[in-house]
């Protein structure tokens, strides 16, 4: 594989200097960052623009992309599902989730991830290795190509979420940068505001979130009420405890504007952490730390070597009540892309299965 510097996790100016170091004048690094950015283009040979010299030179020192597209599912509900590989062979996964107001895409930040949580197939992988920024920005670059076409612009606006494979925040310095470059209006144009990341709890990097001015929304993943539970399903716990972790959230709650909301994951396994001692228990926890929060429960997405079952609907209702009548914003999250391995806890690199693989035609990749 050709080495070179990675053009597409560069921010304008970044792209400015580079060209700067080649003797050309910074209006190239602007025609390229609008190349790669906002016309998605992911070869140097289709920048007509640039003189042919200089799309020889630049293939010569860098790369305009590095991501392959291995293979692409789509689902019964529209949700389509990428097998990307990195340069060095490694899986990345993004999903595109069509809904009615605007479409969600969730971006991987790691290939794999280090976290052990018993409910998650993707830490079966283990962590292969963290994506960086340019890794992060094709992913949303390669979606939006193959849903609308290369460089058209989405009818509908775009939401970003950073739950795909890999925990986002051992990963915080690509991921705050691919935002930056996802944010420029002379590219992606996808603003902070539109983005939310997930996190199963490293609290030094929620404190440090509360003080970068521009950034995302901020979900964490919590799946048990009590440290003895939340110990066996997510181990991270035990490096930083319920206490710890809500306690950041509240440092972080104090920086929100008005209406904003802390989001909270709740993953249902039947038997497991959904019983009325538990809604009660996660309820009082929220509320003796006086988060204003947002509960989405999220049933389980099941997998084959997972040893759990989702809860059943009315289990998720009566849960659901009991925290609203003690004040919880709660919303249940349908799941989406199921029958492609494209829900929640589903990315896995899985091949899928050829009845729901759909040949790539129109993927510049
Ligand atoms: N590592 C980060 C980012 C991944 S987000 C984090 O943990 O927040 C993925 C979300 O899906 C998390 O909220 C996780 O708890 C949830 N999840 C994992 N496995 C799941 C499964 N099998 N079914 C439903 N949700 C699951």
């Amino acid at each position: 594989m050709k080495q070179g510097a990675e053009l597409a996790g560069l921010t304008q100016q970044d792209l400015v200097s580079f060209v700067e170091t080649l003797g050309e004048p910074a209006y190239r690094g602007r025609q390229i960052f609008a190349a790669l950015q906002h016309r998605r283009l992911r070869s140097f040979d289709e920048m007509t623009d640039l003189p042919k010299e200089l799309r020889a030179r630049l293939s010569e020192v860098a790369r305009p992309a590095t991501l392959t597209v291995e293979s692409r599912y789509l689902s019964a509900d529209g949700t389509r599902r990428y097998l990307m590989k990195t340069h060095d062979g490694f899986p990345v996964e993004t999903v595109f989730i069509p809904e009615e107001r605007r479409d969600t895409i969730c971006f991987s930040s790691q290939s794999g991830c280090p976290l052990q949580c018993t409910f998650c197939l993707t830490a079966q992988l283990g962590l292969l290795r963290s994506l960086t920024p340019g890794e992060i920005v094709e992913q949303i670059v390669i979606a939006l190509n193959d849903a609308y076409g290369v460089g058209v612009q989405p009818p509908r606006g775009t939401n970003l979420v950073g739950m795909g494979a890999g925990e986002p925040f051992l990963n915080f310095d690509s991921l705050l940068h691919a935002l930056r470059v996802m944010a420029d209006s002379h590219g992606l144009h996808i603003v902070p505001n539109r983005v939310t990341i997930s996190t199963a709890g490293i609290v030094p990097r929620i404190l440090e979130l509360a003080n970068v001015s521009d950034r995302p929304h901020l979900a964490i993943s919590l799946a048990a009420p009590t440290d003895e539970l939340r110990n066996q399903l997510m181990p991270i716990n035990k490096r930083w405890p319920l206490e710890d972790l809500l306690n950041a959230c509240k440092e972080f709650e104090k920086t929100l504007k008005p209406n904003e909301r802390v989001t909270f994951e709740y993953v249902m396994l039947e038997g497991i952490n959904d019983g009325e001692e538990h809604a009660r228990q996660l309820a009082n926890l929220l509320n003796r730390h006086g988060l204003k929060a947002k509960m989405n429960l999220i049933p389980h997405n099941p997998a084959d070597p997972l040893p759990y079952r989702p809860s059943t609907d009315e289990t998720v209702d009566r849960f659901k009540d009991i925290l609203e009548s003690k004040g919880i914003h709660v919303y249940v999250r349908r799941p989406r892309g199921r029958d492609i391995f494209a829900a929640c806890g589903q990315l896995a690199a899985r091949q899928g299965t050829p009845m729901n693989r759909v040949e790539i035609t129109s993927i510049g990749a």
